[in-house]
């Protein structure tokens, strides 16, 4: 019998690949494709549980598959979290992608998945303001300073190098200190100021993205600033009001979002009080404006802030990391990155 090996990637070598790809570029790319019908994406399995100190722990797998030039690239995304593991010194999300040999089915390259699903979710948020985002904007505003916000952060001043300030609250003043002085030491032309309260952040600049792991909803319709895009990352942040209120709202994924009712847009769906264009609904109920998918293929008409806001509210697909783990095994194997595992 021939040996059978896989190509392990650890962060640094996930790192050193994906600087040398444009992950917003194979985020729009994967959106059309799936937009257009062309990529498979199989309910995800969701485990959850509480671990010895109570906190809410989840493991997540997510398998899809994605074309490839001719053929079909197949992979997954396992990615588990506990929220007590920032106590421990831990990022709260860690997991591992795969790609999939599409010949013999094998787990061809596993990989760190905690720093590329982060890239994908800022990835997503970068083609969204590029396509939904306001004309121009110098600020942006941060809710929780954790691993999302930081590489969201990071994925935008690169995208949007007019971007020179960043307002940034969390319910954990250490944590907002820390992110700030994070980027002071790394990226000085950048002006990071810690604001007293989630409403101050909402209100300070035209683009705010939520990356919190709050449970229950709390930015009320009178928070964003006028002419605001809102990247509602983390799902539970915004409130019904605030939904009914937008002047467009954009999803990745509908039937992903209503298939959630654990999160405020995809119970909304479920109550009948958001619709979509598509679909008769109760005559009150806010009709949702589209995909982003729908926008990049030019099936609806993108949206612009003008003097209310855009909401996108990204459920999170798995062909979009399958996507991404994808192209970084074809950088690995180019530049001979990470290490080979014999498994026979
Ligand atoms: P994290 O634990 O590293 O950071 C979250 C931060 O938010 C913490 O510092 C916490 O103190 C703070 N926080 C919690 N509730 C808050 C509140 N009400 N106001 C202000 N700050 C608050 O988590 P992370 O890995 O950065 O992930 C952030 C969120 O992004 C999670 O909810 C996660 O599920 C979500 N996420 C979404 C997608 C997607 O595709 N939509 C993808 C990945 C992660």
């Amino acid at each position: 019998m021939p040996g059978e090996s896989l190509r392990f990637l650890n962060r640094a070598a996930v790192a050193a690949c994906l600087s040398k790809l444009d992950a917003a570029e194979v985020v729009a790319r994967t959106l059309r494709e799936h937009t257009l019908g062309r990529t498979e994406l199989p309910a995800e399995g969701y485990l959850s549980w509480s671990n010895s100190v109570g906190a809410y722990s989840r493991a997540i797998a997510m398998l899809g598959a994605v074309p490839s030039g001719d053929a079909m690239a197949y992979g997954m995304k396992l990615i588990n979290a506990s929220v007590s593991n920032p106590q421990r010194g831990l990022e709260r999300a860690g997991g591992l992608s795969f790609t999939f040999d599409s010949e013999t089915a094998r787990p061809s390259v596993v990989a760190e998945a905690g720093l590329l699903s982060a890239v994908r979710t800022a990835a997503y948020t970068v083609v969204s303001l590029r396509h939904l985002g306001p004309e121009s904007f110098d600020a942006v505003s941060l809710i929780g300073t954790g691993t999302l916000a930081r590489v969201h952060l990071e994925a935008i001043v690169e995208a949007f190098p007019a971007v020179r300030r960043a307002y940034v609250f969390d319910l954990e003043p250490a944590r907002a200190r820390a992110f700030r002085e994070n980027f002071r030491a790394r990226r000085p032309d950048l002006e990071v100021s810690v604001v007293a309260g989630a409403r101050q952040a909402a209100g300070a600049a035209p683009v705010l993205i939520t990356a919190t792991t709050s449970n229950d909803p709390y930015i009320p319709a009178g928070w964003p600033a006028a002419g605001s895009f809102v990247a509602h990352v983390s799902l539970d942040d915004l409130t019904e009001d605030a939904f009914r209120s937008a002047e467009a709202i954009f999803v990745d994924d509908v039937e992903l979002v209503r298939d959630n009712p654990r999160r405020v847009m995809g119970r909304l769906l479920q109550e009948g009080s958001l619709t979509t264009v598509d679909e008769p609904g109760r005559p009150d109920a806010r009709v949702i404006d589209g995909s982003l998918g729908e926008v990049l293929i030019g099936r609806r008409a993108a949206q612009r802030p003008q003097q209310g806001y855009v909401i996108s509210n990204p459920f999170g697909m798995a062909v979009l990391d399958v996507a991404l783990i994808h192209a970084v095994a074809q950088v690995a194997r180019a530049t001979g990155a990470g290490q080979l595992l014999e498994l026979l």
